[in-house]
């Protein structure tokens, strides 16, 4: 290379100097340099960046800070535009990312969600609209914030609205690639979760649930209502001991004549059906109705062996009250929440026996899926904070039965049938009264105070 051929400029430092001394309007504003070499009044623009473009969204300058006003408007920092346009981040959505977005190849998760006819407050479509609401869906947007992450999804609604779908057939749709994920009221059972799939508990116990306070009032209450017997103070006088007695004699006749009467209410009502619990049902040859969609159907004809012939499938808690009344069933099978809800409607029947399996209900992921760990984790946040109880209480909250009918009200016993008892307790105390304050009385005369 000849390089000895090149010119030489020498002029750089003037150069140099001129531009430091540049002070006029360019195209882009007034332009001139501080003497440490930095621009006086520096601005840019701010832009989003789209795929293959990119949009404006806004300036910076010294003076406005990020803006959507122009730097040569005249602005404070304090002012209401101290804001930039929306930002569209990558994977299309205006949602701010919260770390990392879950990796789904830039699709939405397609999250199916079941579109029930009975039960609508569990989860079901928003009437005139395409969109699914309900305690499920509150349950997950909740949990979905808690992650720190974004997750793109969206819900697809699974039923044809006539009548509730087959929840076997929404799980399957999850290994089949269908679905993502599905989120409604999926019992946890065994077959499902051999497709496998995971789904997450979230077992319904209203007991000692919701925020510390009120659990803390829930265990003083349980203490105090079970300690009621257990007295500590000791009684140290002949006439205390008495009215104790009498006291002990009077709640002893109260207690028993509640049981007594709880009883009977019971056995009354057990009376008008021979039905005790699953296994009278097992053997016994009559219709057993169930839950159109749900696992139980499987559950009755395979795990009990129950002939098909026997079941009886319902819709919705009318037709429960429906088939119940008419006797086209003796009986219906179905998950504690929805039978809870079901009697707080109807308070003529009752449940018998006692819970025979406990399932969950839970959302199903795909086997392995990351979002599932989050998810789960999210959701036991909500049932510590007490979350999940206050949308348990939006959604699903249950009228208390008037236990009973009005002609049953007068074979009830009322505080006013224990007046008797009362009064002897009354008359005791006032006698133990009196006579303390007889020997209180004889005692200072006997000893007359100096
Ligand atoms: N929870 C039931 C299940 O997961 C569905 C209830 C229904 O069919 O409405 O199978």
């Amino acid at each position: 290379m000849n390089l000895g051929a090149l010119s030489i400029f020498n002029g750089g430092k003037q150069l140099l100097e001129n531009i430091l001394q540049t002070n006029m309007t360019g195209l882009t504003g007034p332009l001139a340099f501080h003497s440490d070499r930095s621009p006086m009044n520096p601005s840019y623009d701010v832009i989003n960046i789209i795929e293959n473009g990119y949009q404006q969204i806004g300036y910076w300058s010294n003076n406005s800070g990020l803006s959507v006003a122009p730097p040569e408007t005249p602005s404070n920092r304090s002012s209401s535009d101290q804001h930039l346009g929306v930002v569209v981040w990558p994977g299309g959505t205006t949602d701010k990312p919260r770390g990392w977005v879950f990796p789904n190849n830039g699709k939405e998760l397609r999250i199916g969600v079941p579109n029930r006819v009975s039960y609508r407050h569990i989860v079901s479509r928003k009437d005139g609209t395409d969109i699914a609401e309900g305690y499920c869906i509150d349950i997950f947007l909740a949990a979905i914030k808690l992650l720190p992450y974004a997750v793109p999804y969206k819900f697809v609604l699974f039923g044809d609205g006539h009548e509730n779908p087959s929840y076997d057939d929404l799980v399957e749709k999850i290994s089949l690639g269908d679905f993502d994920a599905a989120v409604g009221d999926i019992a946890i059972v065994t077959n499902r979760t051999k497709i496998v799939l995971w789904i997450l508990e979230h077992r319904l116990n209203d007991e000692f649930r919701g925020p510390p306070r009120k659990q803390i009032g829930t265990i003083l209450w349980f203490s105090f209502s079970t300690m009621f017997f257990s007295h500590r103070e000791n009684t140290v006088s002949t006439l205390g001991r008495m009215v104790l007695i009498i006291w002990l004699f009077l709640v002893l006749i109260i207690n028993s004549s509640y049981t007594a009467s709880l009883t009977s209410m019971l056995t009354v009502q057990q009376l008008s059906s021979p039905i005790t619990g699953i296994d009278t049902l097992i053997s016994s040859t009559e219709p057993i109705g169930f839950q159109v969609g749900s696992f139980v159907q499987n559950y009755l004809i395979e795990e009990l062996n129950i002939p098909k012939s026997r079941l009886v499938p319902l819709g919705s808690p009318q037709e429960y009250a429906t088939a119940l009344k008419k006797r086209i069933v003796a009986a219906v099978v179905d998950e504690g929440p929805y039978i809870e809800l079901f009697l707080s409607d109807n308070c003529m029947f009752s449940i018998r026996g006692q819970e025979f399996t406990k399932s969950g209900w839970g959302f199903a992921f795909p086997r392995g899926s990351p979002l599932a760990i989050g998810m789960s984790t999210a959701i036991l946040t909500l049932s510590e904070n007490g979350e999940l109880q206050q949308l348990h209480e939006k959604w699903l909250s249950r009228k208390v039965c008037a236990s009973q009918t009005s002609d049953d009200v007068s074979d009830q016993l009322q505080l006013q049938s224990f007046w008797g008892l009362f009064l002897i307790c009354g008359i005791a105390s006032f006698i133990a009264l009196v006579i303390h304050f007889g020997q209180l009385f004889d005692s200072t005369s006997a000893f007359p105070r100096r």
